[in-house]
């Protein structure tokens, strides 16, 4: 079977769900060859022989981690002029499509992005995209040089295939261009003890509905161990973080339960949530769109009903 290179999301050496879903895609497609970017590779190992990983290639370069787009784009050129795969797979986040994007000049390759599933076809990967807020689904093939997918995070469900894989390590020297930009200072982002919103399972999102007070969002989400989202509206207003936004312009979720308190169902916020398994919608207006999408509505004031659930969540765990 041909090499398919999977760029692992890791930091240093704990690697990301996302990047089990991407070893989980290239086993349908190949042999997946794992590729890890500065240090961390004795971490990352046994995830990464847990899910199937046939081959893992280290990148070493000197101080790559104090650098951010440009030489890991080298660095990934160099591991594809060696290992010659037939497709390179990432995860679709900011940083990663711009890898990919400056990966996709050099080879002068195609490239996909934001897939919400990858399959084996005759012609090489078939991508499927989720397109126009979510309305119409795209079917599409590289058809030049060496396909460049990223991938959604949850596009499908990790599983595990134990291998026992080879290890290399490849040696690269970044060019002048690559240091033009060197990391200064890092800040870790403050923890809020939730799960990522990209990753997690549960996500309790607060609308407009709320009028910026976030309590009984927050208070819901803890007691089901779930993340915290926001509409647009909401963001907007200065109360909660840019970082939260569900939608169109901010994350696309595939929860296995979202629930949509005080938000009223707008086209581009359904483009972000309406994969979830299963809504849960609360909103006094018993006329909001949501409640057409929502799988269970409870129509009352969030104020009155998430202390309820939460209550009746937290009797229940004992
Ligand atoms: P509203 O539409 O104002 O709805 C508030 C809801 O809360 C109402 O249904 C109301 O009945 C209910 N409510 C009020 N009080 C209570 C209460 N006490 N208890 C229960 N229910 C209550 N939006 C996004 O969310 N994400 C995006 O990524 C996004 N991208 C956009 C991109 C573009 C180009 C554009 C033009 C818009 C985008 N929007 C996005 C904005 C979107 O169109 C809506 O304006 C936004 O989603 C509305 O947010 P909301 O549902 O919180 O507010």
């Amino acid at each position: 079977m041909s090499p398919i290179l999977v760029l692992v999301d890791h930091h240093d050496g704990a690697v990301r769900k996302s990047t089990t879903e991407l070893l989980t895609i290239a086993r349908r497609l190949g042999d997946p060859v794992a590729v890890v970017i500065g240090h961390g590779t004795d971490l990352a190992l046994p995830t990464l022989s847990a899910y199937g990983a046939t081959s893992v290639v280290t990148v070493d370069a000197a101080d790559i981690d104090d650098y951010l787009i440009v030489p890991r784009s080298e660095a990934l050129a160099a591991v594809v002029e060696k290992v010659q795969p037939s497709a390179i797979l990432l995860t679709s986040n900011a940083k990663t499509k711009e890898i990919a994007a400056h990966l996709a000049v050099k080879l002068e390759s195609g490239i996909i992005t934001d897939a919400v599933d990858v399959q084996p076809g005759p012609d090489g990967p078939v991508t499927t995209q989720s397109v126009f807020a979510g309305n119409y689904a795209v079917q599409a093939t590289v058809t030049k040089g060496t396909p460049i997918i990223t991938v959604k995070p949850n596009a499908t469900t990790p599983e595990e295939a134990p291998a026992t894989p080879s290890q290399e390590t490849i040696e690269v020297t970044l060019s002048d261009q690559a240091r033009a930009v060197k990391v200064t200072d890092h800040a870790p982002r403050e923890r809020t003890g939730r799960p990522d919103l990209n990753e997690a399972a549960v996500i309790v999102s607060g609308g407009r509905g709320t009028g910026g007070d976030f309590t009984q969002v927050e208070a819901l989400a803890d007691a089901l161990g779930a993340a915290v989202g926001a509409s647009r509206a909401v963001v907007d207003s200065g109360w909660y973080p840019h970082a939260f936004q569900i939608g169109q312009t901010g994350h696309v979720v595939s929860p296995q339960l979202y629930v949509a308190a005080g938000i009223s169902g707008a086209i581009q916020h359904r483009a972000g949530m309406q994969t979830a398994k299963t809504i849960v919608a609360v909103n006094k207006d018993g006329e909001a769109p949501i409640l057409q999408l929502a799988d269970f509505s409870v129509v009352g004031d969030l104020f009155t009903v998430l202390p309820q659930a939460t209550e009746e969540i937290k009797r229940r765990q004992g």
